[in-house]
């Protein structure tokens, strides 16, 4: 039996998902004025209203999307060619879905810098206006919670539209769409226990992204194309359970957290801790210097438990994550690192399990030494 701790990653699909995806599977063009467009339409109406409600947005402003991914492709160069500017406010520490869109845009670009703790710590860079600003709500890799609210007022002031990725978020923390006064958030569904291949762009009525994709104008033109009534179901399924166990998984989630990095702490020597406060509960991120992490998951994974080094961008090239770098981690430890992200169905047996395996595999791992 395997242990599965890369729930930042993607997560299983909750059962209430599985059940409405096939309930609504033969669901046909919601778009169509017959009966039968008409029915889907009102499945997908019902969708979008419960998501609207759930991340305190209107109806209106939800907009389906294929991933997180697009959901942040479409907001990030949407808002910059909505607007004359040419500047961009970003974060050294973004996922490659904003990182990799920022850079094809060929904007002049603005880092907002991070401390030690991996989270973003000075925002005056904000007071000067730009295209867009965008910033992470927390982070991928170490699971730091940014001050997104802050991030997105100080922007506002200055007159900038803002961008959150809140893909690691929605479902773990509660998210209030209009509290926050972001232009635009992305979320993933397969982050919350809804479908691979499905995400939500969250848009203001005004500035809006300008369309980057062209079509038949569905989604207010932002996101054209024939809607996906199943997958809109499950996503507001999985995301109704996901919010209803917001403040007990957290708990529990971060009890166990707790007890795997002291237990990790007192077994193996020379570990960096890479996760401070605030952070996502579920989420232990850390370094065994002298070890590469590839070798430490290959290792892991023989023993039956699925961990990431939580670079999304160098998964299996052997290369520090620009995060830990940014954050002012060596590139010898950062090289070293493993990321544990816990969920739902992680127990203390799960932990138990880690840490009865951790120590010789860590040990295994440094006698092996580093890749050159
Ligand atoms: N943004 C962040 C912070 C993520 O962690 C991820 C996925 O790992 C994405 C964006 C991309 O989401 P998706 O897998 O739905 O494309």
């Amino acid at each position: 039996m395997s242990h599965f701790l890369d729930h930042a990653a993607t997560m299983p699909m909750r059962q209430v998902a599985v059940d409405a995806w096939v309930e609504h599977a033969q669901a046909l063009n919601p778009g169509s004025q017959y009966r039968s467009g008409r029915a889907a339409r009102s499945v997908l109406d019902d969708a979008r209203e419960t998501i609207a409600g759930l991340l305190g947005a209107e109806p209106v402003e939800v907009i389906f999307t294929a991933s997180g991914t697009e959901a942040d492709n479409l907001a990030v160069t949407g808002l910059y060619e909505a607007s004359p500017l040419t500047r961009i406010i970003t974060t050294p520490i973004e996922h490659p879905a904003v990182l990799e869109t920022v850079r094809a845009t060929g904007a002049q670009v603005d880092h907002l810098p991070v401390d030690a703790t991996g989270h973003v710590c000075d925002l005056s860079l904000l007071d000067t206006p730009a295209a867009v600003a965008t910033c992470m709500w927390a982070n991928n890799e170490t699971g730091a919670i940014q001050p997104v609210a802050e991030f997105a007022a100080r922007a506002t002031a200055a007159g900038t539209p803002t961008h959150v990725d809140a893909v690691q978020v929605v479902g773990r923390l509660p998210v209030d769409f209009h509290a926050l006064g972001a232009t635009t958030l992305a979320a993933s569904a397969h982050k919350f226990g809804g479908p691979r291949g499905a995400g939500l762009l969250l848009a203001r009525r005004s500035p809006a992204p300008v369309p980057v994709l062209h079509g038949g104008g569905q989604e207010r033109g932002i996101r054209p194309g024939t809607l996906d009534v199943a997958s809109a179901a499950a996503i507001a399924a999985a995301l109704t359970e996901a919010v209803a166990e917001i403040d007990s998984e957290a708990a529990r989630l971060a009890a166990l957290r707790d007890r795997l990095r002291e237990g990790i702490l007192t077994r193996i020597d020379d570990v960096v801790v890479h996760t401070a406060e605030p952070a996502l509960p579920g989420h232990l991120h850390l370094s065994f210097p002298g070890a590469e992490g590839d070798s430490l998951i290959m290792l892991l994974d023989q023993q039956g438990v699925e961990a990431s080094t939580g670079s999304a961008c160098s998964s299996g090239v052997n290369r520090a994550s620009d995060v830990l770098l940014a954050a002012g981690v060596s590139d010898h430890d950062a090289r070293g690192a493993v990321r544990f992200t816990l969920g739902r169905e992680t127990t203390d047996d799960t932990v138990d399990a880690v840490l009865g395996v951790l120590p010789d595999v860590v040990a295994r791992a440094r006698a092996a030494g580093m890749a050159g």
